[in-house]
C-alpha cells in the first residue's frame, strides 16, 4: 500500500501536536472557518479537501479571486456583435458567412466561459457574505 503526499502530510500533522491553522482561512466550497484545524484535511462542514500549506494552498477561499469577470463579458458581447454584423452582411455578400460562422463559434465558447466565471463569482460572493456574517 502506498500513501499519497496529502495523506503523508496529514499523518505528519497529527504526529506533531499543536500544529494547526493559526489564522482565519476559509473553505473554498462553503466558507467554513478552518482556524485550529490541521493544515490539510477535509472541511468538517462540506467535506471539501483543503491544504493550507504555502506551497499548496488548495481548497482555500482567496478573496482576491472575487472579481467580476469583466473581460469575459466584454469578449462575449464583442464576438456576439461581430457574429450578428457579419451574419447581416452575409445576406448581401455571401463571402461574409464564413466570418459570421467563425464568430458564432467563438461567441459560443466565450459565453460558456463567461457563464462558468459568473457562477464562480456568485459562489465566491456567497462565501464572502458568510465570512462577513460570521465575524
Ligand atoms: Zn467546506
Amino acid at each position: 500500500m502506498s500513501l499519497g503526499s496529502d495523506e503523508i502530510e496529514r499523518i505528519m500533522d497529527e504526529a506533531v501536536a499543536g500544529r494547526g491553522i493559526e489564522t482565519s482561512l476559509h473553505c473554498a466550497t462553503c466558507g467554513y472557518n478552518l482556524r485550529g484545524l490541521p493544515y490539510s484535511g477535509l472541511c468538517p462542514e462540506c467535506g471539501n479537501r483543503y491544504n493550507a500549506r504555502d506551497y499548496r494552498f488548495t481548497g482555500i477561499f482567496i478573496p482576491q479571486r472575487l472579481e467580476f469577470p469583466v473581460s469575459e463579458v466584454f469578449s462575449s458581447l464583442t464576438c456576439l456583435v461581430m457574429a450578428l454584423l457579419l451574419l447581416r452582411w452575409s445576406l448581401t455578400m455571401r463571402s461574409m458567412f464564413l466570418g459570421a460562422a467563425f464568430f458564432g463559434v467563438l461567441t459560443f465558447f466565450f459565453i460558456r466561459l463567461t457563464w462558468q466565471r459568473l457562477a464562480r463569482y456568485v459562489h465566491f460572493r456567497q462565501i464572502a457574505r458568510r465570512i462577513e456574517r460570521d465575524l
